[in-house]
């Protein structure tokens, strides 16, 4: 089959930005409780730009990134009994978890130290096939299509969670920082279930906060300036450290940062000395991560997404050009939504 590999994370020394290589390899066989799928389509995410620069450090080398697959089942492992071929499934950033520690057993697999990720410590779904464990494995309601659900399963979902860890309210005003793939499909999300929200974008690139506009932000702006009022609750989904901090000074009293990012720039955590006790946490502000999702969660908003309309906005490409979408999330230059890869062009069914 066709898979894009990363060799060793990129390093400066190796020049022009093209970290993954087209290779031929074997299919891979699904083992006991594991399906084959058939990728039909993978989002890129940023968490796949980390481990292609080394941020994000796999187990083995060369990997198959990619967490955020969706395909026919075209296999079954023995002892699979809930897939069947042809199924469309969905495969997430969780390849599999213990199943017995503390984490899991409450439901909170995304926090378990024994998990394994998708297009990491597992291969990923940059390649034709990829094989999942069929409990890890999600149906697709037929109402998305491909390239829409893709993103769903980890920019979507992410965002998903990080609004429930803001334990906002309706009426509450919402930030965001960042406006990517995850951002975009948050507005959306918060739109639907916070309809007296008011959410406010800072973005960076003036095409994203013209982006933002559009779908219905209320206001846009430069990270670092003064949204018109307080706010209850803010998600960040840069890969910087300014933002937490200009962001921090914008919440009211009691209010929530939610970070979502599995890593953050190192270049610019100077930026972090300017953080002010009386400005930024005095009055009981706060500031929590988002780990991973759930199943729980990815189940919720492929649940969610069709009844409520939800619509990624997202650009395609074919497989062999994923180093054009890494590089253009490095670059930040201004993606409109999600960048999807896609097989089968030719087939176009969608
Ligand atoms: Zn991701
Ligand atoms: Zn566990």
């Amino acid at each position: 089959m066709r898979a894009m590999r990363l060799r060793h994370p990129w390093a400066a020394a190796d020049g022009a930005f093209t970290p993954l290589e087209l290779d031929d390899v074997p299919d891979p066989a699904p083992a006991e409780g594991e399906v084959l799928v058939r990728v039909s389509a993978c989002a890129v995410c940023r968490t796949d730009l980390d481990i292609a620069e080394g941020r994000v450090v796999a187990p083995r080398y060369p990997v198959i990134p990619g967490h955020q697959v969706i395909g026919r089942v075209a296999g079954l492992g023995p002892s699979v009994s809930d897939r069947r071929e042809g199924d469309r499934v969905g495969i997430a950033w969780i390849h599999s978890a213990c199943g017995v520690c503390r984490w899991c057993t409450r439901g909170e697999e995304n926090l378990c130290p024994y998990f394994e990720s998708t297009g990491c410590d597992a291969h990923g779904g940059y390649a034709e096939y990829v094989t999942a464990r069929a409990d890890f494995t999600y149906l697709i309601p037929d109402l998305l299509s491909d390239t829409e659900a893709a993103p769903l399963l980890c920019a979507g979902a992410i965002g998903w969670r990080s609004l429930a860890l803001t334990q906002m309210q309706d009426g509450d005003a919402l930030g965001l920082t960042g406006f990517g793939a995850s951002g975009h499909l948050v507005l959306q999300l918060a739109q639907k279930r916070f309809p007296h929200s008011a959410i406010y974008v800072f973005a960076r690139s003036p095409s994203e906060r013209a982006f933002a506009l559009e779908l219905g932000a209320r206001w846009a702006g430069d990270t670092a300036a003064p949204p018109p009022e307080p706010l209850a609750a803010i998600i960040d989904t840069t890969p910087a450290w300014k933002p937490v901090v200009d962001s921090l000074a914008h919440l009211m009293p009691g209010g929530r940062l939610v970070v979502n990012a599995i890593r953050k720039s190192r270049s610019d955590q100077p930026e972090l000395q300017r953080l002010d006790y009386a400005t930024h946490l005095w009055m009981e502000r706060e500031i929590k991560s988002v780990a991973n999702v759930t199943r729980a969660d990815v189940r919720a908003l492929l649940a969610f997404a069709p009844e409520n309309g939800l619509r990624p906005t997202v650009e395609t490409l074919p497989l062999e050009r994923a180093n054009v979408a890494l590089a253009a999330l490095r670059t930040a230059r201004g993606i409109r939504g999600a960048t999807v890869l896609r097989f089968d062009l030719n087939n176009d069914t969608l």
